[in-house]
């Protein structure tokens, strides 16, 4: 009798297997092939720290006060800065050693001038660590978003600034 029971435990098992196989099988796939297709973030992702560009200056919101660089709990963000004639600072070196950054959103919170958010971006890699050190020049993020270039040569915008999420 116990043996009975085994098996047909284990048959009962063995369909409900195959059941989960059939389902799945016909089931629509919730992957998709990167980067044919191309994953577009939700509000919020956090890909890292970007300066936000003012529209109508062109210039980046930051003046140098360097909350964010006391905030980071890594120390990963260098700010050097210089005045202008009306006395106001800018930065003239922003750095960022993105290798090392956690994405914690900590120097974003921080920033009182809404200069910096989390930029939408997540195709970063690099054979080699330096190449993960972002400078002033390639932190901006445009207010009109990144266009980025995909294999059958369509581009997708994606990432409008929203400046300063905390
Ligand atoms: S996200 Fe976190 S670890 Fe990265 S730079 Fe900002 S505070 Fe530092
Ligand atoms: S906290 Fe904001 S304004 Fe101050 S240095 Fe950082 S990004 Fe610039």
């Amino acid at each position: 009798m116990h043996n009975l029971t085994s098996l047909l435990t284990g048959f009962w098992s063995f369909i409900c297997g195959l059941w989960v196989t059939l389902v799945n099988t016909v089931r629509p796939p919730v992957t998709f092939q990167y980067p044919e297709k191309y994953y577009v973030p939700l509000e919020g992702f956090r890909g890292y720290p970007a300066l936000v560009v003012d529209p109508e200056t062109g210039e980046t919101k930051c003046n140098g006060c360097q909350a964010c660089a006391r905030a980071c709990p890594l120390g990963v963000i260098h700010i050097e800065t210089a005045q202008r004639e009306d006395k106001k600072r800018y930065p003239v070196e922003w750095r960022l050693e993105f290798g090392r950054c956690m994405v914690c959103n900590l120097c974003v919170e921080a920033c009182p001038f809404g200069a910096l958010t989390m930029s939408p971006e997540y195709e970063f890699a690099e054979y080699r660590p330096e190449d993960l050190v972002y400078t002033l020049g390639n932190l901006k993020l445009p207010p009109e978003g990144f266009e980025v270039r995909r294999l059958d040569g369509s581009t997708v915008r994606t990432g409008l600034a929203g400046g300063g999420r905390g």
